[in-house]
């Protein structure tokens, strides 16, 4: 299928509201592992996103190179071209990018899908988000306002975030980011909901209920997912049982199973997974290298053997490695045989 257009993923995401399960959403950084989450989904039937962060997308534009923007283009075509390979649907969506970052990285994608409506061509992104994590909430929600005028002229769907998500990944580091704010509160969420509300547009919320990036081991992480039930609570309370909030789940990787089900009971449509799915890829590799560690290496003047240092022979197994780890997300989120036929 190709990849899907704003009314399809706002029709998965009410699908996936309605009927209490969640996308995964995948951070890739290279065709392999792009092609590893389109495998996965396939084998589960399940629609989902693909994401690149920052990071991601500047190593894709070369090692080298490290431009974010052009790494994010490069990514984002590719995806686009192979998923009507296959039978599910697929959103393309960049994670978090801090106020920092928003004139060199958030600007110039939402120009480039701007140029590509111009010549009738689809969106190259079908979400972004916005991390106003580090700032005040009030700078926040006006940052978050702004672009979600400029996404819904766009047919995007914006990303926000209430509160902070802790750990680190891809140079994000909080770490040390005090405890309260790990959890978002009832009046921020409705605050994002009355200054987002009247813009038209679609947005969907990461707000934080303890979770973290990385992984940890049980028992350092304290998930509250009621912070999630009572956003919601509140915002029907004041607004009307019509109204809700659509979450996304940051920090998937490592969580319990019991913990991720009861956040779906709560309005998570989206959670993002990128540790876990790392690991998947690199540990077949590991296991390859160390079987075959006589023929990878050429030893005392012989030649090794091609066919074990040849990168598709172990990129294969880790995109297989990948793919099932895939799989596992859309069993956990409730999503296998969730594809929409459009
Ligand atoms: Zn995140």
């Amino acid at each position: 299928m190709p990849v899907v257009n704003y009314e399809q993923y706002c029709q998965m995401l009410n699908k996936a509201y309605n009927n209490h399960y969640a996308y995964p959403a995948f951070n890739v950084s290279s065709m392999e592992t792009a092609s590893a989450v389109l495998a996965g989904l396939q084998e589960a039937k399940s629609d989902g996103i693909i994401q690149v962060s920052i990071g991601g997308a500047s190593y894709a534009s070369g090692a080298t190179i490290k431009d974010k923007v052009l790494g994010a283009i490069a990514l984002a075509n590719y995806v686009q071209l192979v998923a009507d390979s296959y039978d599910i649907n697929v959103a393309l969506h960049t994670d978090h990018c801090k106020a920092s970052n928003i004139n060199d990285y958030l600007l110039p994608l939402i120009e480039e899908t701007e140029r590509r409506r111009k010549n009738g061509l689809p969106n190259l992104f079908n979400s972004h988000m916005f991390d106003g994590s580090d700032i005040s909430l009030s700078e926040n929600l006006k940052i978050s306002r702004d672009l979600l005028v400029r996404c819904a002229e766009n047919d995007i769907v914006l990303e926000i975030e209430t509160g902070v998500v802790g750990g680190e990944e891809d140079g994000v580091n909080n770490e040390n980011v005090a405890n309260e704010k790990l959890y978002s509160t009832p009046e921020d969420m409705i605050k994002a909901y009355e200054t987002l509300n009247d813009v038209g547009g679609t947005y969907i919320i990461a707000a934080t209920f303890g979770n973290v990036h990385g992984v940890y081991k049980p028992g350092n992480v304290k998930l509250r997912p009621t912070v999630l039930r009572d956003g919601q609570q509140a915002l029907k309370e004041k607004y009307g049982s019509d109204k809700c909030f659509k979450f996304v789940f940051h920090g998937g990787s490592g969580s319990a199973k019991e913990e991720i089900h009861e956040t779906l009971e709560y309005g998570v449509v989206k959670m993002n997974i990128d540790t876990d799915t790392q690991y998947a890829f690199t540990r077949p590799v590991a296991d390859h290298v160390f079987k075959n560690y006589d023929g990878i290496l050429k030893i005392e003047g012989n030649v090794g053997v091609k066919s074990t240092y040849d990168p598709r022979s172990y990129l294969k197994k880790a995109q297989a490695g990948m793919a099932k780890r895939v799989v596992e997300a859309c069993e956990d989120l409730r999503s296998v045989g969730s594809h929409i036929e459009f």
